[in-house]
C-alpha cells in the first residue's frame, strides 16, 4: 500500500527539473492526493502549484525546506502550513538566497583551482527563471561537460566536504528558522535525519533540542532513508513524541531518490502529521 501524500518535493523555483503547475499536474497522474511543494528557501512557486490544485482534484499544502546550521552542520527543516505571506519568513528566506550566491562564487572559484572554469555562469544556466542556486546547479554543469557520469559521483568527487567544489558555508540560524515556521502558522519538521550521519549521540541531542525549539514532526518515510531508517526513525519520533512525516524529496525524473505516488506506508505506531488535517479526512 503506498501513501497519497507527499509532503516533500522540489520544482524549478528551487533544485527540481519541474515547474510547479508541472509538477503538480505529475503528481496527480501518479496518484498523489495530498502535496506539499517544500522548495528549498524559497516559497515563490506556491501561488503558480495552486492554480492547478482544483482542476487537478489534489489538496497542496503551503510548503519550505529551510537550509539551517545547527553545530556547524547542515540541516534541513520542512516548515509545512507555513504561512506564505509571513514577512519575517520572506525576509530570511531572501537572505538566505541571498547567501547562496556567495557561496556559488566560492563554489566556482574552488573548481576554477583544478581547472575548471566557467562553472558559475555553467550552473547558473541551469537555475530556473528567479530560482535560487544550489550545489544541485554545479552537478548538472559538471555532469553535462562531463566531470561525472552521474550525480551521485559528481557530489562524491567535487561537491562534498573535502572537495574543490565544496565551500563552507553559514546558513541560517536554526532558532531563527523555526521561530519564522511558528510564527508563520506553520509546523517545522526535520527533514530526512537519516541523512546527516551524526552518530548516535549527537541524533538523540538533535532531535531532543529540535523538539524544545518548538519541532513537531520528522521525516520517518523519505526517498533518503532505507527500510532500516523508517523503522529506526519510527522509534525514535515515539521516543521524543514526535509526528511523522512522509515525503519523497522528488527533484524530476532521473534526479530524485524516489518517484512520486510510491512512497510506502509509516510503520505502525507513527502518528501521522496529518493526523488531524481536514484536508485528508477523506483519506482515511
Ligand atoms: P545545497 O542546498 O545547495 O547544498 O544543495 C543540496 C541539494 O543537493 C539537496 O537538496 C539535493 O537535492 C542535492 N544533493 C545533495 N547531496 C546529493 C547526492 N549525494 N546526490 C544527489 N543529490 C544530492
Ligand atoms: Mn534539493
Ligand atoms: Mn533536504
Ligand atoms: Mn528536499
Amino acid at each position: 500500500m503506498s501513501s497519497h501524500i507527499d509532503l516533500h518535493c522540489h520544482s524549478t523555483v528551487s533544485d527540481g527539473i519541474l515547474a510547479p503547475a508541472a509538477l503538480v499536474r505529475h503528481a496527480a497522474a501518479q496518484g498523489v492526493k495530498v502535496l506539499a511543494l517544500t522548495d528549498h528557501d524559497d516559497v515563490r512557486g506556491l501561488d503558480e502549484a495552486k492554480q492547478v490544485e482544483d482542476e487537478l482534484g489534489i489538496r497542496l499544502i503551503n510548503g519550505v525546506e529551510i537550509s539551517v546550521t545547527w553545530n556547524k552542520r547542515t540541516l534541513h527543516i520542512v516548515g509545512l502550513k507555513i504561512s506564505p505571506d509571513f514577512a519575517p519568513l520572506l525576509a530570511g528566506l531572501a537572505s538566505i538566497r541571498e547567501g547562496r550566491h556567495i557561496r556559488a562564487e566560492g563554489m566556482a572559484e574552488g573548481l576554477s583551482k583544478i581547472g575548471i572554469g566557467g562553472s558559475l555562469q555553467g550552473a547558473y544556466a541551469h537555475v530556473g527563471e528567479g530560482g535560487l542556486i544550489s550545489r544541485t546547479h554545479f552537478a548538472r554543469f559538471l555532469m553535462e561537460h562531463g566531470y561525472a557520469k552521474d550525480t551521485r559521483s559528481v557530489f562524491k568527487n567535487y561537491l562534498v566536504k573535502g572537495k574543490p567544489g565544496y565551500f563552507e558555508h553559514r546558513w541560517a540560524n536554526i532558532e531563527d528558522a523555526m521561530s519564522w515556521i511558528l510564527e508563520s502558522g506553520g509546523i517545522p519538521v526535520l527533514a530526512h535525519p537519516g541523512r546527516y550521519d551524526l552518530g548516535r549521540t549527537n541524533m538523540l541531542k538533535l532531535l531532543s533540542e529540535f523538539r524544545e525549539m518548538g519541532g513537531m514532526a520528522i521525516e520517518v518515510v523519505t526517498g533518503s532513508h532505507t527500510k532500516d531508517q523508517y523503522q529506526e526513525f519510527a522509534r525514535l519520533a515515539h521516543q521524543f513524541d514526535l509526528l511523522a512525516s512522509v515525503g519523497s524529496d522528488y527533484h524530476g525524473a532521473a534526479h530524485s531518490y524516489m518517484e512520486m505516488g510510491r512512497l510506502p506506508d509509516l510503520p505502525a505506531g507513527c502518528v501521522p502529521v496529518w493526523h488531524d488535517w481536514v484536508e485528508t479526512a477523506d483519506l482515511h
